[in-house]
Formats: structure tokens, sequence, C-alpha cells
């Protein structure tokens, strides 16, 4: 059987999952879909997704089921309520939400426990990135397990990379995007205070760019106009990356410290300004819009 010859249920056509689902079908997998909206099902359609009435439904002739689902809970209702009893023993779960580590690995045992394989493979990359079949995947899970993901998981991204066992991918997402909030409160606050001190930004990214203080936040993304002309600062901080979406992974990095005993003084600081930063209208705008709450400027407000 070539990797193509599997059919694959795919549940939560959301914002990321039509378009992975719609990569899917365009490489020559077999996929059917559900999602509690009619609307998001109907929706992929056209890409040669076939829709199904329910989960159970669509996981009934399936090899392999992939989830993307907003948070934990969804994820352990579905693999409860219709993937442990309706896929075969031998099939594969691939998780592919952003959830909390104790859940990815209570699901990997519960998988396991019914004969099936499973691995968390959270996503780094927006909705542009899974339309484009950009995304990067980290992935938790058995060798063997990720070798027969590695193939399907290719299909949807450009770089498919193996964490670990079992919760490790979930890990790897969390400490990275925690240590991104971190650089861009750090960044914001560079770039505030040197306005502060009368130096032109340009000028200010110049220089820091090409010393010490260079990160991702800054060359890439860099929060106020001008210095990077695809940064969302150009374009009234339109996401990219949702200031609700950093804020929920930042709650994901505060549980995985309490319950590992892992001490993230500045992670926690994070997690306190991205909420005020939600809280006054910043859950919609993206992430680097916290640039200012930080300035205190309006001038770049959107
Ligand atoms: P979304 O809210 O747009 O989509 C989730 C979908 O799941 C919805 O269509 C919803 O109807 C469906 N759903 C919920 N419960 C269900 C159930 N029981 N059965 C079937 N369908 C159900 O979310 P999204 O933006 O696509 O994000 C999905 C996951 O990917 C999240 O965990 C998120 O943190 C992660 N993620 C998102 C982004 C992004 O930029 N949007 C980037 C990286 C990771």
């Amino acid at each position: 059987m070539t990797a193509t010859d599997q059919q694959i249920a795919f549940i939560g056509l959301g914002n990321m999952g039509s378009g992975m689902a719609a990569n899917l079908a365009k490489a020559g997998f077999s996929v059917s879909a559900f999602d509690l909206d009619p609307a998001a099902v109907a929706a992929v359609a056209d890409a040669g997704v076939k829709a199904e009435a329910s989960a159970a439904e669509a996981v009934r002739t399936a090899q392999v089921v992939i989830t993307m689902l907003p948070a934990g809970q969804h994820v352990r209702q579905v693999v409860e309520e219709s993937v442990l009893g309706g896929l075969s023993q031998g099939g594969l779960l691939i998780d592919c939400s952003t959830i909390d580590v104790a859940t990815a690995r209570e699901i990997a045992a519960r998988a396991a426990e019914h004969g099936l394989a499973a691995v968390d493979a959270p996503v780094s990359g927006g909705v542009a990135a899974a339309q484009a079949g950009g995304l990067t995947f980290m992935v938790g899970g058995s060798e063997g397990a990720f070798t027969r993901a590695q193939p399907i998981l290719s299909a949807m991204g450009k770089a498919v990379i193996h964490a670990g066992e079992a919760g490790a991918g979930q890990a790897a997402k969390i400490c990275n995007n925690m240590l991104l909030a971190i650089t861009m409160i750090g960044t914001c606050e560079a770039f505030a205070m040197a306005q502060r001190l009368g130096l032109d930004p340009q000028r200010f990214f110049d220089i820091s760019s090409r010393a010490s203080g260079q990160n991702w936040s800054m060359t890439s993304y860099c929060p106020v106009p001008g210095p990077v002309p695809q940064s969302p600062a150009n374009r009234g901080y339109q996401p990219g990356f949702a200031g609700a979406m950093m804020l929920k992974d930042l709650k994901l990095a505060l549980q995985a410290a309490s319950q590992s005993g892992a001490s993230i003084p500045l992670g926690a600081h994070a997690e306190t300004l991205y909420q005020l930063f939600v809280n006054q209208g910043g859950a919609t705008q993206d992430f680097s819009g916290i640039f200012n709450l930080i300035s205190g400027s309006t001038e770049h407000k959107p």
C-alpha cells in the first residue's frame, strides 16, 4: 500500500483544517471530513474532500484520522466518542491541534490501549501557510508512528520534525511560542525606549539588527512600521498571528510549567501582558500590535 492509498478522516475544518484537508486531497489522498459547522464541511467539497454527516461516519472506513480542533477538551471528546471505537486496530491518529502536553500524552495512551498508533503534530505557520501547504509540523510519538505520519504531514507542510515521544510535539510548540512572546515584548520595549530617547526607528533597526539584540521578532516581524515591509505593523496589525492565539499558547505554557516544576518568570509576565492586550481589544490584532500597549503610543494604533 502506498501512502496515498490510505483513506484519511479529517475532523475540524476551521481556519486551518480547511486548507490542510484540501491539500491532502490535492496530493491524491482519499479524504472524508466532518466539522460541527455544516458550512465548513460544504466549503471543502469543491477541493475534492468527501463531506460526512458525523465524525463517526468519517472515521468508519479510514485508516488514518487527523484532528484539527480548538483545544484539548474537543480532541478528547472526538477521540473518545468517534475514534477509539471507530478506527480499526493498527490505525493511526494524528492530532494537529495545539493542546496541553498532559492531554496529548493521555490521548496517546488511550490510543495505545485500543491498538492504535498516535502522534501529536502541532503546527507552526498560520492560515496562509495551511492553505499553501507551507506548515512546519513538530511531532511527538514513537519512531514507527512518526514514520507512518511523515508522508501524510509532508503533503500539508514544508518541514516535518520528530521532537520525541508522545507530547514532545506540543512541548516544542509551547516552548517556542513562549520564547516568541518574550522576544516580541523585549523588541517592543527596545523600540519604544529608542523612540523616547530620540532615536529614529529605522536607524535603531539598522544598528540592532546587526548587533547582539538581533532576533526574529525584530528582523522578520518588526513591531514598528517601516523597517520590515512584510511585517503586520505595515498593514494596521492585521494578523498574521492573532493576539488571542498567542494568549492561548501562553496559558498552555503556564499550565505546563506548573505541571513540570519549570520556573518561567518571563513567560508568566508575557501571559499577563498578552491578557491585558486581549482585554484592550487585541484579540483579533496581530500579536506584534502589543507595541502600542507597551509604548503607550497611539501613533500606529489600528
Ligand atoms: P477554528 O476555530 O477556526 O477551527 C476549529 C474547527 O473545529 C471549527 O470549525 C469547529 O466547528 C470545529 N469543531 C469544534 N469541535 C468539534 C467537534 N467536536 N467535532 C467536529 N468539529 C469540531 O480554529 P483554527 O484556527 O483552525 O485552529 C485549530 C487549531 O490549530 C487550534 O488548536 C489552534 O491553536 C491551532 N493553530 C492555529 C493557527 C492559526 O493561525 N489559526 C496557527 C497554528 C496553530
